[in-house]
């Protein structure tokens, strides 16, 4: 296995810890939100924050190694096998 393709596999790997954390904290969010109209808390102020800074880190983060075009749209549409890079064709995969 390459270079490339262990920078790819370092980058899906936190990806997909990122992706994990996204979903933990939108599921907390539902229990710890009260039901109907409130002013924000300050807890759910920083989920938000806390949900932008994962979103904007899994861009920055999720990109290819050699071109750094960020992957997020190609490895969702391909259902997370991602062979080749949409841009430079890298292989990543190793395959
Ligand atoms: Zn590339």
């Amino acid at each position: 296995m390459g270079e490339i393709q262990q920078n790819y596999r370092k980058r899906k790997t936190i990806y997909l810890g990122l992706i994990a954390a996204l979903f933990a904290i939108l599921i907390a969010f539902r229990f710890i939100a009260p039901e109907g109209e409130h002013k924000v808390t300050s807890l759910e102020a920083m989920m938000i924050v806390s949900l932008i800074g994962i979103v904007v880190a899994i861009y920055a983060v999720f990109r290819c190694p050699k071109c750094k075009t960020a992957l997020v749209p190609a490895y969702s549409a391909s259902w997370g096998k991602l062979n080749h890079c949409p841009k430079c064709g890298v292989n990543l995969s190793g395959k």
